[in-house]
């Protein structure tokens, strides 16, 4: 079966998602079926319903990185959900996991979402040398992800926006 065609509210086309996230979101109320796979039913359980070939998510979101996905610290914080690579709290920062000063880049592999007082903590050096390992490894995050960390988000307003990140180069 092929994928689903994901729209945003504003019939902006977002990404493809499979079938099962596709009919997921739909029986969770997050998106309806624009268009369906004609003579096709799905039948399990109590689920009686069309093949999405198309769902339009019913709330916009704001996805802060497309198909190219240019790396961007609140995209990391969106990625890693706000969540400390290092204990788990809540993240306002971004970590680089090979620090700056020894050549890590801005990229989506060598930055993970970090709390100020980790960040603070491991300074200028690697995980390794500081003796704090990643609880999740970084990722780049395909447009589906992207997609979908939006969703999750947007379904936590009490998260801060962009506005709460520190300035740029407070950063390790
Ligand atoms: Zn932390």
């Amino acid at each position: 079966m092929r994928d689903t065609l994901v729209l945003n509210a504003s019939f902006e086309p977002l990404s493809t998602v499979t079938l099962n996230r596709a009919v997921v979101l739909v029986l969770q109320d997050k998106a309806v079926v624009e268009q369906e796979h004609p003579g096709l039913r799905m039948r399990a359980a109590a689920v009686d319903m069309p093949v999405p070939r198309v769902i339009r998510l019913c709330r916009y979101v704001r996805v802060p990185f497309r198909r190219h996905a240019p790396w961007s610290r609140r995209g990391v914080l969106v990625r890693d959900q706000h969540r400390c690579a290092y204990c788990g709290n809540r993240a306002t920062t971004v970590d680089h996991v090979v620090p700056r000063a020894q050549g890590g880049g801005d990229e989506w592999m060598n930055t993970v979402a970090s709390c100020a007082a980790d960040n603070h903590r491991k300074a200028d050096r690697t995980p390794e040398q500081a003796g704090m390992p990643l609880l999740h490894l970084p990722f780049v995050p395909t447009p589906a992800d992207a997609m979908l960390l939006a969703m999750k988000a947007a379904d936590r307003p009490n998260l801060p926006g962009p506005s709460a990140e520190p300035p740029s180069g407070q950063a390790a």
